[in-house]
């Protein structure tokens, strides 16, 4: 493969936008590479405002319609459609949401403008010197300085979700002079696009609408063509889940190499956010944007030094559930401290509406424990209360195993010192690393009403009931665990 066959997924890398139907169909090889290197491709790599100006050599001749708002002059080749004439309206829309989400001052973006470039045939904007010589080939869409083109998409969301891609790396680009790292880049773009849109009619007809960005899809029917859930499935079975640190180190040519870094820097910017850990220095990441080197997210990381294994343990049960509709807050485990070592018998109490949940019981190594599990809680209202008990219920399922269920995970202590008795240099090492990497659902095993377990290592007993990641806001209540040694 010489060094050009990557061209395609270069464009992919500009537009971003993407594999899903081109995953079986590969594009074919451009006709020229032009001479520019992969880094200068990079829909956003080249500073504000840095475009060409074509304005000039704009011609009102042809079939290319112009229109307008506040924040947006669109050029399209496409029939007029409520979908299509809507969309300057639609990005001006988005600009209180990128002002409030970067935290910017009020009128910060009052003269922020971009030129979009929607096209179905890119011949007649080329005709029309709309469409410089001078730009790569590409897929679906690119952005330079305040200008960008985007071809057309097979859906309303799909076609709105790339306009706001490529618009967010003209915000960031605007407020802060660049984008940060390629997944950065990317992901915060990604995460920005994926929308939703709604309208309200008030008593006296007055329509309302809104689109909130940052969003969560919960349906495929809602956001049609978008697709990374897929992405990422088929990226995690063909080659294994991406660790943050790998995500970290993607550089300016693995967006364009490969379609899935963009699902996987989308899914790393949407954990990074929401997580109660990172969120807040998250935010101010974007304030940094100039930085493009390896510096910007290690200094990140080394914000969380002391909490990193516990943010890659969350990562871990993230990406392996992460589906339509999923809850994020629930789904992050609780650690609990200090622990108590389980001598004759120990207790704690589970949440039946959060996943993963710290015992604070720490087992041995080698010894034998019986856990015994007991209380009644709701986990579903539809079309009446389901009560449940530790066994789960066998009315629904969940990855095979009876919804409600009690489960259970060993995560192996990283400190083995108040077991010194048992402790030897080689434990430590095993649990060291133990600690760090296998952590859930690696070691996840059925509690139901009562388990006999004998740990490998010495560990902290997690619980959590079996539940859809997409229905934990009806659950109510509690149950009991005891864990006896029993030799
Ligand atoms: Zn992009």
């Amino acid at each position: 493969m010489n060094s050009f066959s990557v061209v395609p997924w270069i464009i992919l890398g500009s537009s971003c936008f993407f594999a899903i139907f081109f995953q079986n169909q590969r594009p074919a090889k451009p006709k020229a590479f032009r001479g520019k290197t992969a880094t200068q491709i990079v829909c956003s790599s080249r500073a504000y405002p840095a475009a060409p100006n074509i304005q000039k050599e704009r011609s009102s001749q042809g079939t290319i319609r112009k229109l307008t708002s506040n924040h947006l002059t669109l050029y399209t080749d496409l029939p007029s459609t409520p979908a299509i004439d809507d969309l300057p309206q639609f990005f001006d829309l988005a600009v209180p949401e990128w002002t409030e989400y970067f935290q910017l001052p009020p009128t910060r973006l009052d003269q922020f403008h971009l030129t979009a470039y929607l096209m179905k045939d890119s011949q007649r904007f080329a005709e029309q010197k709309m469409f410089p010589k001078t730009l790569p080939d590409f897929i679906a869409g690119y952005q330079l300085g305040d200008e960008i083109w985007l071809y057309e998409q097979p859906t309303d969301y799909y076609r709105r979700h790339l306009l706001l891609h490529e618009g967010t790396h003209g915000v960031v680009k605007y407020c802060f002079g660049g984008a940060g790292p390629p997944w950065y880049s990317e992901g915060i773009a990604e995460y920005l696009a994926t929308h939703t849109l709604t309208q309200t009619v008030s008593a006296s007809g007055k329509v309302k609408r809104k689109i909130s960005l940052g969003q969560m899809p919960d349906s495929n029917e809602k956001f049609l063509h978008w697709g990374r859930f897929k992405m990422l499935n088929d990226s995690k079975e063909n080659k294994g889940v991406r660790s943050l640190d790998q995500i970290f180190a993607f550089d300016s040519k693995t967006h364009y190499r490969e379609n899935d870094a963009y699902a996987w820097s989308w899914a790393s910017v949407y954990f990074f956010e929401n997580h109660p850990l990172t969120q807040k220095s998250f935010r101010k990441l974007a304030a940094k944007g100039k930085d493009r080197s390896a510096k910007f997210s290690q200094q990140f990381r080394k914000k969380h030094a002391k909490e990193w294994h516990l943010i890659q343990a969350d990562w871990k049960v993230f990406i392996d559930h992460l589906d339509f509709g999923y809850q994020f807050a629930p789904m992050v485990i609780t650690h609990r401290e200090p622990t108590t070592i389980v001598t004759t018998e120990g207790r704690a109490v589970i949440a039946a509406d959060r996943f993963w949940q710290s015992t604070g019981l720490r087992l041995e190594g080698g010894k034998r424990y019986r856990l015994q599990a007991s209380g009644r809680y709701q986990i579903d209202t539809l079309p009446d209360i389901w009560w449940c008990e530790p066994g789960g219920v066998t009315l629904d399922y969940y990855r095979q195993r009876p919804l409600g269920q009690l489960m259970g995970i060993l995560r192996p202590l990283s400190d083995t010192k108040i077991l010194s008795d048992r402790s030897t240099k080689e434990r430590r090492k095993h649990t060291d690393e133990e600690a760090r990497t296998t952590l859930p659902p690696s070691t996840l095993f059925v509690i139901g009403t009562s388990v006999d377990i004998t740990p490998q290592y010495d560990s902290i007993l997690y619980c959590g009931i079996n539940e859809k990641p997409n229905q934990w806001h009806d659950n109510h209540g509690e149950l009991q665990i005891l864990v006896s040694l029993i030799e």
